[in-house]
Protein backbone atom coordinates (compact mmCIF):
# COMPACT_ATOMS: atom_id res chain seq x y z
CA UNK A 1 0.00 0.00 0.00
CA UNK A 2 1.44 3.41 -0.64
CA UNK A 3 0.19 6.69 1.35
CA UNK A 4 1.11 8.69 -1.61
CA UNK A 5 -0.58 6.49 -3.99
CA UNK A 6 -0.79 9.75 -6.39
CA UNK A 7 2.89 10.68 -6.68
CA UNK A 8 4.36 10.15 -9.89
CA UNK A 9 7.62 9.14 -10.57
CA UNK A 10 10.62 11.85 -10.33
CA UNK A 11 12.21 12.76 -13.09
CA UNK A 12 15.93 11.59 -12.54
CA UNK A 13 18.38 15.43 -13.09
CA UNK A 14 21.82 14.30 -14.16
CA UNK A 15 24.07 16.92 -12.49
CA UNK A 16 26.15 17.31 -9.40
CA UNK A 17 23.87 20.06 -8.03
CA UNK A 18 23.53 19.72 -3.77
CA UNK A 19 25.92 16.63 -3.98
CA UNK A 20 28.70 16.50 -2.18
CA UNK A 21 32.32 15.30 -3.22
CA UNK A 22 31.65 11.49 -2.21
CA UNK A 23 28.35 11.41 -2.87
CA UNK A 24 26.54 9.83 -6.57
CA UNK A 25 23.27 10.33 -5.97
CA UNK A 26 20.26 11.64 -3.84
CA UNK A 27 16.75 11.59 -3.34
CA UNK A 28 15.69 14.47 -1.81
CA UNK A 29 12.08 14.73 -0.17
CA UNK A 30 9.57 17.95 -1.02
CA UNK A 31 6.43 18.57 0.56
CA UNK A 32 4.36 16.74 -2.13
CA UNK A 33 7.05 14.80 -4.67
CA UNK A 34 10.50 14.36 -4.56
CA UNK A 35 13.98 15.41 -6.29
CA UNK A 36 16.27 12.60 -7.57
CA UNK A 37 19.66 13.96 -8.46
CA UNK A 38 22.56 11.64 -9.66
CA UNK A 39 25.74 12.22 -11.34
CA UNK A 40 25.94 12.37 -15.08
CA UNK A 41 29.16 10.06 -15.23
CA UNK A 42 26.10 7.22 -13.39
CA UNK A 43 24.22 7.86 -16.22
CA UNK A 44 24.68 4.04 -16.93
CA UNK A 45 24.78 2.86 -13.40
CA UNK A 46 21.88 0.93 -12.66
CA UNK A 47 22.63 0.27 -9.02
CA UNK A 48 22.72 3.61 -8.23
CA UNK A 49 19.51 4.89 -10.00
CA UNK A 50 18.14 1.69 -8.39
CA UNK A 51 18.73 2.95 -5.07
CA UNK A 52 17.49 6.25 -5.19
CA UNK A 53 14.26 5.29 -7.00
CA UNK A 54 14.37 2.95 -3.84
CA UNK A 55 13.94 5.71 -1.38
CA UNK A 56 11.32 7.46 -3.61
CA UNK A 57 9.34 4.25 -3.17
CA UNK A 58 9.70 4.11 0.32
CA UNK A 59 8.58 8.24 0.48
CA UNK A 60 5.39 7.16 -1.86
CA UNK A 61 4.71 4.00 0.32
CA UNK A 62 4.74 6.11 3.72
CA UNK A 63 4.76 9.67 2.72
CA UNK A 64 5.84 11.80 5.26
CA UNK A 65 5.90 9.35 7.97
CA UNK A 66 9.46 8.38 5.93
CA UNK A 67 11.11 11.54 5.37
CA UNK A 68 10.64 12.75 9.09
CA UNK A 69 11.36 9.37 10.54
CA UNK A 70 14.69 9.93 8.17
CA UNK A 71 15.69 13.02 9.54
CA UNK A 72 15.20 11.75 12.82
CA UNK A 73 15.80 8.17 13.93
CA UNK A 74 19.17 6.53 13.07
CA UNK A 75 17.53 3.18 13.49
CA UNK A 76 14.80 4.37 10.28
CA UNK A 77 17.82 5.22 8.20
CA UNK A 78 19.87 2.10 8.40
CA UNK A 79 16.55 0.08 7.86
CA UNK A 80 16.15 2.15 4.91
CA UNK A 81 19.54 2.25 3.39
CA UNK A 82 20.24 -1.18 3.43
CA UNK A 83 16.50 -1.72 1.61
CA UNK A 84 18.36 0.62 -1.22
CA UNK A 85 21.46 -0.26 -1.01
CA UNK A 86 20.58 -4.15 -1.59
CA UNK A 87 19.27 -2.57 -4.98
CA UNK A 88 23.29 -1.99 -5.82
CA UNK A 89 24.14 -5.20 -4.85
CA UNK A 90 21.91 -7.10 -7.18
CA UNK A 91 22.62 -4.56 -9.59
CA UNK A 92 26.21 -5.05 -9.67
CA UNK A 93 26.24 -8.76 -8.94
CA UNK A 94 28.36 -9.29 -6.61
CA UNK A 95 29.78 -12.22 -5.55
CA UNK A 96 31.55 -12.11 -1.90
CA UNK A 97 31.37 -9.90 1.21
CA UNK A 98 34.37 -7.76 0.15
CA UNK A 99 32.44 -6.43 -2.67
CA UNK A 100 30.41 -4.18 -0.67
CA UNK A 101 32.67 -3.43 2.00
CA UNK A 102 32.30 0.15 0.61
CA UNK A 103 28.94 -0.14 1.17
CA UNK A 104 29.99 -0.82 5.25
CA UNK A 105 32.28 1.91 5.23
CA UNK A 106 29.85 4.26 3.73
CA UNK A 107 27.23 3.72 5.75
CA UNK A 108 29.60 4.28 8.75
CA UNK A 109 31.06 7.21 7.61
CA UNK A 110 28.14 9.33 5.95
CA UNK A 111 24.88 8.57 7.51
CA UNK A 112 24.90 9.74 10.60
CA UNK A 113 23.86 6.31 12.30
CA UNK A 114 25.93 6.52 15.42
CA UNK A 115 26.92 2.57 15.43
CA UNK A 116 29.80 0.60 15.68
CA UNK A 117 31.22 -0.46 12.20
CA UNK A 118 30.79 -3.97 13.56
CA UNK A 119 27.06 -3.88 13.97
CA UNK A 120 26.52 -2.39 10.70
CA UNK A 121 28.59 -4.68 9.11
CA UNK A 122 26.71 -7.70 10.81
CA UNK A 123 23.20 -5.86 9.15
CA UNK A 124 24.93 -5.71 5.71
CA UNK A 125 25.72 -9.44 5.99
CA UNK A 126 22.35 -10.03 7.05
CA UNK A 127 20.68 -7.92 4.21
CA UNK A 128 23.25 -9.23 1.34
CA UNK A 129 24.61 -12.41 1.77
CA UNK A 130 21.41 -14.32 -0.05
CA UNK A 131 22.56 -11.94 -3.51
CA UNK A 132 25.89 -12.75 -3.38
CA UNK A 133 26.63 -15.39 -5.93
CA UNK A 134 28.48 -17.84 -4.18
CA UNK A 135 26.82 -16.83 -0.60
CA UNK A 136 29.85 -16.36 1.37
ZN1 LIG B 1 20.28 6.11 0.14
Amino acid sequence: MNIAFWMSEPVIEWSSKGLSPTTGGRCRYKPFSCEIIIREKYKQDLGIINHEMTHYRQYKRLFWYHSTMTMLSQKYRLKIELEAYTEQVKAYRYTKKSDYKWIVNSLYAKYDLDMPISYIMKRCDAEFIKYLKDGK
